[in-house]
């Protein structure tokens, strides 16, 4: 069973909250899954887009597509989550 969790940049910033549907490590995000964008719009980019943290401008990941849907690809270096 999935829960929201919220997930943070390295610095401290709330990116979004993230409805996660399996236990464990954080590696894509879907677009279509996260609940509330902190980031001004990381759910409309397109592919290949690099949104960057708001707050300190590090990299949080790339948008690919994942199983045919739009995601972000973590970035494990930048990105924390809490559950
Ligand atoms: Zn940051």
């Amino acid at each position: 069973m999935g829960q929201v969790i919220i997930v943070k940049c390295k610095c401290g910033n709330v990116l979004f909250k993230y409805y996660k549907d399996k236990k464990g490590k954080l590696i894509k995000c879907y677009l279509h899954e996260i609940r509330k964008d902190y980031t001004n719009g990381i759910t409309t980019l397109p592919q290949e887009a690099t949104p960057t943290c708001p707050k300190c401008s590090r990299t949080l990941g790339t948008i690919t597509l994942v199983h045919g849907k739009p995601a972000l690809k973590v970035k494990q270096s930048t990105i924390s989550m809490r559950t």
